[in-house]
């Protein structure tokens, strides 16, 4: 079977390319040109938490631009951004008692990652930015040269000099790594390392393999920057918007980060839209400092604010909590019924997989569920992670279907 081939007209790079052409998607089927439905638990890689057209979301899109109402304005204020500074601010940042200061930083995550290095640099006026091993925070130079996986910089180097890159919670085979020999060489003159302005980190490793830090692994690591004042920055492009479970990622961990990167599935629509949130204290920016075209994409901010509004009356948070807790079920028998193919299951909430020990059997298991009719992608430094991220509003009956395409798959693939 052949395996996820090039379409004509794509370059290379452009790694997932399934043997269909798709044409029109609704909820948590997507449909290709011939019909056929498939399940999707590729969800555009985390932007789909509310499922494809979502009714509601579509509604207030399409009446925003049968009345003629902002579409572009660049960066100016319009009642559309207004409306959803207010709404986030009530229904995400106030009941979490959290106080951060929205800056739109562009289309897509990686912009949010860009701007949130920046001001970090800016802010503390030093240049080295601490990140993660099989971390991923985007693919433009900053954000590619805190990203974790030599593969994914291919020959465009390291344009950040000062990078430091230190093992995640669980790199060595399941130990929880401490901070005893980072905070040595933070003090200690001899150690070469210059005093970071940031650390970086993703809660759970969405592109590196759904690795998750622990509450308390995360809450060591805020302390330490506190310590030292380095400002910490959650990279929540994936997990945030409730992938896990709660509205950010880290919320249950109890850490308040100073920077947060929030993009994918901020629009709930699929349209694109980036925000950096910062202790409104961090805000130094001078007026020019860091702008661009796209970076008022109103018809954004419209879905966005009514996916906040679905947010709010939906009880998501809990509806995903116990989706997770069913697929982790299912996840889990897998890996006992193949417990010499597969090491294990990986993540939380809505973003889990399994890890198998050849990790071209991940790729199988992906192959084989495309032929079942069902959308998912493998995950982690080697593909070794079968990865699965359906809609958050996927209902409880295609889930289990989903995850009987996922235990057939897996069956076939390890055959
Ligand atoms: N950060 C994380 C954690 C991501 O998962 C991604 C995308 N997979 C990015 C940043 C970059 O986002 P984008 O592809 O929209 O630039």
């Amino acid at each position: 079977m052949k395996v996820f081939e090039q379409t004509e007209s794509e370059v290379r790079s452009y790694c997932r390319s399934w043997p269909t052409v798709f044409s029109r998607a609704q909820g948590s089927r997507i449909y290709d040109e011939s019909g056929r439905g498939y399940l999707d638990f590729f969800a555009g890689a985390g932007s789909l938490n509310y499922g494809h057209n979502h009714p509601q979301l579509k509604l207030k899109l399409l009446g925003y631009l049968v009345n003629d109402e902002i579409v572009h304005a660049l960066d100016a204020y319009t009642v559309a951004k207004r409306e959803f500074l207010e709404t986030f601010r009530r229904v995400v940042l106030e009941p979490r008692g959290l106080d951060y200061k929205v800056q739109f930083t562009g289309p897509t995550g990686t912009n949010s990652v860009e701007a949130a290095l920046k001001l970090a640099r800016k802010y503390t006026g030093r240049e080295t930015v601490v990140s993660f091993t099989n971390a991923f925070h985007g693919m433009t130079l900053g954000s590619l040269s805190v990203t974790g996986n030599s593969m994914k910089r291919g020959g465009a180097g390291v344009p950040l000099n000062h990078v430091f890159t230190m093992p995640y919670d669980n790199y060595l085979d399941g130990a929880t790594p401490d901070f005893m020999l980072f905070e040595r060489m933070l003090t200690d003159n001899g150690s070469g390392l210059d005093k970071p302005a940031a650390v970086i980190v993703e809660t759970v490793q969405g592109e590196g393999g759904l690795n998750e830090a622990s509450a308390g692994w995360l809450r060591s690591l805020a302390d330490l920057c506190k310590r030292h004042e380095m400002l910490l920055i959650v990279d929540d492009v994936q997990m945030g918007c409730g992938r896990t479970g709660p509205f950010f990622s880290f919320e249950d961990a109890g850490i308040v980060p100073d920077i947060v990167c929030l993009s994918k599935s901020l629009s709930g629509y699929g349209l694109p839209m980036a925000v950096t949130l910062m202790r409104p204290d961090l805000d130094v920016w001078e007026p020019g400092e860091h702008n661009g075209t796209f970076r008022g994409f109103n018809p954004a901010f419209v879905t966005a604010t009514a996916a906040l509004a679905f947010w709010e009356g939906e009880g998501l948070r809990e509806q995903t909590l116990a989706k997770g807790e069913a697929v982790a079920g299912a996840l889990d028998a897998l890996a006992d019924e193949h417990d010499k193919a597969i090491t294990g299951r990986r993540g939380r909430g809505l973003a889990q997989g399994l890890a198998f020990t050849d990790p071209p059997a991940a790729g199988r298991v992906c192959a084989e569920a495309f032929e079942r009719g069902l959308l998912m992608e493998t995950s982690g430094p080697d593909g070794e992670v079968a990865k699965l991220l359906p809609p958050l509003t996927i209902t409880d009956r295609e889930l289990a279907e989903g995850l009987d395409i996922v235990r057939e798959s897996v069956a076939a693939a390890l055959e």
